[in-house]
């Protein structure tokens, strides 16, 4: 049983409510949790608030917090396996994915205990020697964190590092379908010396435990990675007390190879762009685009390879990618691919639940390649968020860039050419967060991550995902102070 944790402590339910959290690769169930009431989100809340108002935490030395963050990252290199183990069983992922995940989080605290470390206030030259300027970087305060299911932890890690490298205090909500590994989070983070009340972590529907962190009036400021709609709900929620928001929200990500690239590099890395985790990834390069030279050739044997992909459980070696998160996810896809078919895109590879026996209590889908697709259909527009990737095809770089940004979204795409020139001319012209060339997925928690347009509202990773969870404070002293004579106290008769 997975309990809340407010203030330092494993709470139940006010309402001793409980879910289920199910296996996607085999149906059953693998851990029950405490569901929380608005009453437990409130009391987390006040944890949170007491502990920033009062508590140690936000007037600790940019040092101290820094030596916090490093030992978390040790203890997460000593529980690596626990924490593997705990996300491949709630998201069906290989289990060398959650180790190349966990192997992602532990350099997010390193790299926010590295990054705090060395930042102190700016000095500002104002011309006057009398007058000492500066600004320091302050804590916002109460952040409300809001995590999906595809990646728990990692999404975590990019929000708590941050957060605690500012010296900000937060109650966490992490996704109902899979909550195991923020919760193992929330131990080490005691353990590493984060006071009580600093981490707290509500668990249950967003409806229930997540609206609060949006509208809640001591909520600082609430940071939410997932769809589009859901962040939407919580502007408008996060806007009745002017809250600070950070959003990361969903992609259709343009994937653009041109005849004169490598082919069987682009060929290879057209797979893992839409296929890594079954295709929910926020980055996934679900929009082929591709040289019409090339469309026949190159599309036929990405969908014979498509083919061939291998689905299977977490622990099998022989598994490529894993099922879907949850069976309302797998009828979405599936009527995904339907809509597709009726507005006239052709079925290439997949388009079906597997056969395979051993497979039939997950919730797996075939790897799905739909050609003839273009701009104004709606699986082109629309994230599917699983494993579907649509083709479109172009003749000039003019026409393939207005394809590419043809969309609300803009969180990532990657260009294939051997043309150095025209790669940097499409990356320039591509309105997305992140741009590849001739590479897919590749991100370090060096450089910032988020999206343009309807992608979200500000960056992870980088110093700008330190700089969301700071307030800079202009602090001006005068070391002379006199008189401004703009008020003379004379008495006009
Ligand atoms: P959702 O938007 O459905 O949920 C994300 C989180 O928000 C969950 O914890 C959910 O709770 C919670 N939530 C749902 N409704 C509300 C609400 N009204 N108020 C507050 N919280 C709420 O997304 P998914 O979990 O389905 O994740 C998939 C989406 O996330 C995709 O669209 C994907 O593109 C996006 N994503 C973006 C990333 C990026 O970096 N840009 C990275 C990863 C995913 P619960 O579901 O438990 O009810």
């Amino acid at each position: 049983m997975i309990d809340l944790f407010i203030n330092g402590k494993r709470v139940k339910s006010s309402s001793l409510e409980t879910r289920n959290i199910i296996h996607p690769a085999n149906g059953e169930i693998v851990e029950t949790t405490q569901e929380a009431t608005k009453t437990d989100v409130e009391q987390a809340i006040n944890a949170a608030k007491n502990a920033f108002e009062k508590g140690p935490w936000p007037k600790t030395t940019n040092i101290h917090r820094s030596e916090i963050l490093t030992k978390v990252a040790e203890l997460l290199e000593r529980d690596k396996q626990i924490y593997v183990k705990a996300e491949s069983q709630d998201t069906a992922k290989r289990f060398i994915e959650s180790e190349y995940d966990m192997d992602d989080v532990i350099k997010v605290f390193k790299y926010y205990a590295e990054l705090i470390k060395t930042q102190s206030s700016r000095k500002v030259e104002v011309g006057r020697q009398e007058i000492n300027s500066e600004i320091d970087f302050e804590p916002v305060g109460v952040i409300g964190l809001i995590t999906p299911w595809n990646y728990p932890l990692l999404q975590a890690s990019w929000k708590i590092a941050p957060a605690l490298a500012a010296g900000c205090t937060f109650v966490i909500k992490p996704s109902e379908l899979t909550p195991s590994t923020t919760s193992l989070l929330m131990d080490t983070l005691i353990e590493a010396g984060v006071p009580a009340g600093v981490a707290n972590m509500v668990l249950g529907s967003g409806l229930v435990a997540g609206v609060p962190l949006s509208n809640h009036p001591d909520i600082d400021m609430v940071s939410f990675t997932g769809g589009l709609n859901t962040g939407k709900q919580i502007m408008v929620e996060a806007s009745k007390t002017v809250k600070k928001i950070a959003l990361e929200l969903g992609g259709k990500n343009p994937n653009i190879v041109f005849a004169d690239a490598n082919q069987e590099a682009a060929l290879d890395n057209a797979l893992n762009a839409v296929f890594l985790h079954s295709g929910q990834v926020c980055s996934a390069g679900a929009r082929l685009l591709v040289e019409e030279s090339i469309h026949d050739t190159f599309v036929t044997e990405l969908a014979r390879r498509a083919d061939l992909i291998r689905l299977g459980f977490p622990g099998d070696e022989a598994t490529e990618t894993g099922a879907l998160i949850s069976e309302n996810h797998l009828i979405k896809i599936e009527k995904y691919v339907a809509q597709a078919i009726s507005e006239g895109a052709i079925l290439k590879a997949g388009g079906k639940r597997p056969t395979d026996p051993a497979l039939q209590k997950g919730f797996f889908f075939r790897p799905t390649v739909l050609d003839n697709c273009h701009a104004k259909m709606q699986c082109v527009q629309d994230e599917s968020f699983g494993p579907v990737l649509t083709v479109e095809t172009f003749k000039t770089e003019t026409q393939v860039i207005e394809l590419a940004n043809d969309t609300i979204y803009g969180l990532a795409g990657a260009v294939w050419t051997n043309d150095s020139n025209k790669a940097k001319r499409v990356a320039k012209s591509l309105r997305v967060g992140t741009v590849w060339i001739n590479d897919y997925h590749p991100y370090v928690p060096q450089a910032e991550w988020g999206g343009f347009k309807q992608s979200g509202i500000g960056r992870e990773l980088g110093p700008a995902g330190l700089a969301e969870y700071q307030e800079p404070k202009h602090v001006w002293q005068n070391l002379k102070p006199g008189v401004t004579h703009w008020f003379d106290g004379k008495e006009v008769k």
